[in-house]
C-alpha cells in the first residue's frame, strides 16, 4: 500500500460550549468556514476526549496525548518542556525551572518581592539571562531568557533532585525559601542549590549595568529571577521508534516546541509565529507545504495558538475571526491538492464564557482514504455525529497512520 504523509492541525483551544448570548451557539457554529467544513463534508468526522472523559487538558499533556503518549506517564512538568521549547537541550537527570524575572528589595538582609514580572518590561532581559550562567558547587546553572518576562533555568550535576518546592513567593512579598519536598539527600542538596542559586543571581543582576539602563528608560529593575515547576525530562521513546516515520512540529509557542522536541520531531522556526492572535498563520501553512512537498518529514504537527489565547481574553466575535481567518490559509493548504491525511482537530476546550480550558470533547475531521460520514459542517454538535465516534486523543496517531498506509497488523 502507498504510504501517505499525515498532517495534524491543531488549532489550540478552538472548541467552546454554546453561549447563551449567541443564540446558543459556539464560535465554530457561527464563524463563515467553508474549508473546515470541506474537511468535515469530503472527510470522517468524530469527537475526541484529548486525555480522557471530562478531563480539562493543558495544551502539553493534550500535545503528547495527540502524539500518542501517555500524557499520565510522560509529562513530568511544564518546566522541562518550557525549557526544550526555548532550545535548550536536557539529560535525563537535569532538573529544569520555569521563571519570571522579577523586581526585589533588600530590607534587613531579607529580599522582598516587589514586582513579580519586573514590570513586564523585557529590554535587557537577554543579556542578563546570559549572566545567570554559572556553577554553584559542582552543579552547572544554566540560563536562558525566554518570551516577555520568563525564562527557563537548569541544575545539571550529580544526585538532584525535582522533589524541592518553588522559590517563585507567587504573589509580592518575601522571597520563598526553598524547601526538599522529599526526605532524600538529593532533594536537600538541590534546595540548597536553588537558594544559593536565587541569592547569587540577585547580586550579579543588581549590580549588573544593564539595571541602571532599565531605570534610565523608567523601567524597574530584574534584578531576581523567581523558579517555579521543577521537573525531569524522564525518558521519553522517539517518535521515530515509536511510528517508523520522521516528524516535524510547526508552532509558535515555546511549550509546544518543547513538546515536540522532547518526543524527537525536529522543529521549524517561522518568522512572526508568536502564537498570539496576530501570529504568522501563513507562513505556517506555508512551512507544511513545503514539507509535503519535500522528503524530509512523513508527519507534520501544526499548532496555531491564537484560538486558545482569544478564548482565554472571553473575545466571543475575535474567536470567530480568528478561525475564519485560519479557514482561509486551511484553503490554500487544501488548493495544493497534496496526496496526504490531514486531520483537523482542538487539543481542548477553551470556552470563551468559562476562559479556561474546560473537559468537554473536541471536533476532529479526517481528510483522506476514509468511510466519509454525512456531516458537512466542521463543529462540536455534528462532529459528534460523525462515523469515527467517540475517541480518545492517544489513540489518534493510530487512527492516522492506519489511513495512511502505515499501520502495523496485530497478530497473523
Ligand atoms: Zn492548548
Ligand atoms: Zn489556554
Amino acid at each position: 500500500m502507498q504510504q501517505k504523509k499525515i498532517v495534524l492541525l491543531i488549532c489550540d483551544g478552538m472548541a467552546d460550549r454554546p453561549d447563551k448570548n449567541r443564540n446558543n451557539k459556539t464560535p465554530l457554529e457561527v464563524a463563515n468556514k467553508p474549508n473546515m467544513d470541506k474537511i468535515a463534508r469530503d472527510g470522517i468526522c468524530g469527537i475526541m476526549n484529548p486525555i480522557g472523559y471530562g478531563i480539562p487538558p493543558g495544551s502539553d499533556t493534550s500535545h503528547l496525548a495527540l502524539l500518542g503518549y501517555d500524557p499520565y506517564k510522560y509529562y513530568t512538568g511544564r518546566g522541562p518542556f518550557e525549557a526544550l521549547g526555548v532550545g535548550l537541550n536536557l539529560t535525563k537527570d537535569d532538573i529544569a525551572f520555569r521563571c519570571n524575572f522579577a523586581t526585589a528589595e533588600k530590607k534587613n538582609d531579607k529580599l522582598f518581592i516587589t514586582d513579580r514580572r519586573a514590570g513586564r518590561g523585557e529590554f535587557g532581559l537577554e543579556k542578563l539571562g546570559v549572566l545567570l550562567n554559572f556553577q554553584i558547587e559542582d552543579v552547572e546553572a544554566i540560563f536562558k531568557a525566554s518570551s516577555g518576562h520568563r525564562g527557563v533555568l537548569v541544575l545539571r550535576g550529580k544526585n538532584l533532585s525535582e522533589k524541592i518546592s518553588d522559590s517563585d513567593p507567587h504573589s509580592e512579598g518575601e522571597i520563598k525559601n526553598v524547601v526538599p519536598l522529599a526526605n532524600t539527600n538529593s532533594s536537600k542538596r538541590t534546595a540548597e542549590i536553588l537558594n544559593k542559586f536565587t541569592q547569587k543571581a540577585y547580586e550579579i543582576l543588581n549590580n549588573s549595568e544593564i539595571q541602571n539602563e532599565r531605570l534610565d528608560k523608567g523601567m524597574l529593575p530584574a534584578n531576581i529571577v523567581l523558579a517555579r515547576g521543577a521537573g525531569k525530562i524522564g525518558e521519553i521513546p522517539k517518535f521515530s521508534e515509536k511510528y517508523g516515520m520522521k516528524g516535524v512540529g510547526i508552532a509558535g509557542v515555546n511549550l509546544i516546541k518543547g513538546i515536540c522536541r522532547a518526543v524527537g520531531l525536529d522543529v521549524v522556526e517561522i518568522d512572526g509565529a508568536t502564537g498570539h492572535k496576530d501570529s504568522n498563520i501563513g507562513g505556517k501553512i506555508d512551512a507544511c507545504i513545503k514539507e509535503l512537498k519535500e522528503n524530509k518529514h512523513d508527519f507534520i504537527l501544526i499548532n496555531i495558538k491564537g484560538t486558545d489565547e482569544i478564548s482565554h481574553d472571553g473575545d466571543f466575535k475575535g474567536k470567530v475571526e480568528m478561525i475564519e481567518r485560519i479557514d482561509m490559509f486551511i484553503g490554500k493548504l487544501l488548493a495544493q491538492n497534496l496526496n496526504a491525511t490531514l486531520a483537523l482537530t482542538a487539543d481542548h476546550t477553551t470556552s470563551v464564557t468559562v476562559k479556561e480550558h474546560s473537559g468537554d470533547p473536541v471536533p476532529l475531521a479526517i481528510l483522506g482514504d476514509v468511510r466519509t460520514d454525512k456531516i458537512s459542517k466542521f463543529s462540536e454538535r455534528e462532529c459528534a455525529k460523525g462515523g469515527l465516534g467517540v475517541i480518545k486523543g492517544t489513540d489518534l496517531l493510530n487512527i492516522l497512520m492506519d489511513l495512511s498506509g502505515r499501520g502495523k497488523k496485530f497478530g497473523a
